[in-house]
């Protein structure tokens, strides 16, 4: 359906925003993509919109090279829809009116009824007759996504759909976006949205890819990623995890890799805590997440790790934590 042939785009010489990334994305996927700050995610949401021209490679729709801006009268393409980060409503109408824009051409009766079932999905009943400057960020943020699906485009694309939300908000827009493309059998859109937090990723896409200073670095399933990410970076971009260098390794029980270069990746949900032939260490600090805790521990002078336990534990309590060997990824 769309898909990324190599493409970069530079800005000046000094910043490649863009390195050579492919990808596809298919009908009924949602794709995810995870990068910090500034490694080009909205570049290259850009660039597969027909908003940015490419340097080199090509973006294809249908099979179809898609022409960028300097080709064509209006950049963009009808087929897709890209949601910014800066949501861009029309600021003097209602939210209806602003969702029902984009399906304005079709009969009165079926705009009605779409712009109903979309306030009622995005729980924007209660606000349909105010503008955006009366709506707070989370439902400026809905009403962008509820506009962009209103004509249910083939393809979305979603910059940073979750940044301005708070953990309801963000629930119901993660739950919102799951049913508007997947559970609409007739419409199979294919979903791709970027962000720097990898919880939202992790839980609805289905592909994700992290993305390091223009390229794509590695790209599976969250679940792949998760537990065998290839590089520190994608162990960090993905969830908490220890780095630990291979020298510290038999402090704590482990024996090493044959590349001494390579860091011991465990996720902390994957240490035992309280074992009686673990490895002792004291409580350095305690984040309590409601369902568990999890702790910081000092091993040694150098080594901290963290670790998930339900027990009551405080600040400057000895634990034993055991670290099973088949919990270990190796990453560079
Ligand atoms: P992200 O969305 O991941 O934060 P961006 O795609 O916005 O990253 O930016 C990637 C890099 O390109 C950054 O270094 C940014 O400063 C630079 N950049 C983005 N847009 C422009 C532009 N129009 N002109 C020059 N540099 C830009
Ligand atoms: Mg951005």
């Amino acid at each position: 359906m769309l898909e990324a042939l190599s493409i970069s785009k530079s800005f000046t010489a000094d910043v490649r925003a863009v390195r050579r990334v492919s990808l596809q994305l298919q009908p009924g996927q949602i794709m995810g993509l995870v990068g910090a700050s500034g490694s080009g995610k909205s570049t290259l949401l850009n660039l597969l919109a027909g908003l940015t021209d490419t340097d080199t490679g090509e973006v294809r729709l249908h099979g179809e090279r898609l022409k960028g801006p300097s080709e064509v009268l209006v950049a963009g393409h009808p087929d897709i829809r890209l949601v910014h980060q800066e949501y861009q409503l029309m600021p003097n109408v209602s939210v209806r009116e602003n969702i029902a824009y984009t399906i304005r051409y079709y009969e009165k009766a079926y705009q009605n009824y779409r712009v109903d079932q979309l306030l009622r999905i995005c729980r924007l009943e209660a606000v349909q007759d105010r503008t955006p400057k009366q709506i707070s960020g989370g439902e400026k943020q809905r009403v962008a996504i509820a506009r962009a699906v209103a004509e249910k485009p083939p393809v979305l694309l979603f910059d940073e759909p979750f940044a301005h939300l708070d953990l309801p908000n963000r629930t119901i827009v993660r739950a919102m976006l799951l049913e508007l493309v997947r559970h609409d059998p007739e419409h199979q859109t294919a979903c791709l949205f970027v962000t720097h937090d990898a919880t939202d990723a992790l839980s609805i896409a289905d592909t994700l890819g992290v993305m390091h200073q223009g390229q794509i670095i590695q790209m599976g399933t969250p679940r792949e990623l998760y537990t065998a990410p290839r590089t520190a970076y994608v162990a960090r971009m993905t969830g908490p995890a220890n780095l630990i260098k291979a020298k510290y390794l038999p402090q704590l029980g482990l024996g090493t890799d044959p590349n001494p270069e390579r860091y011991a990746c465990i996720r902390p949900e994957r240490i035992r805590v309280g074992l009686p032939d673990g490895v002792e260490g004291v409580v350095k600090a305690v984040y309590y997440k409601g369902g568990f805790s999890e702790i910081e521990v000092a091993m040694s002078r150098y080594v901290r790790l963290l670790a998930n336990t339900a027990e009551p534990i405080s600040e400057g309590d000895r634990v034993r934590l055991t670290l099973d060997p088949a919990a270990v990824v190796w990453v560079d």
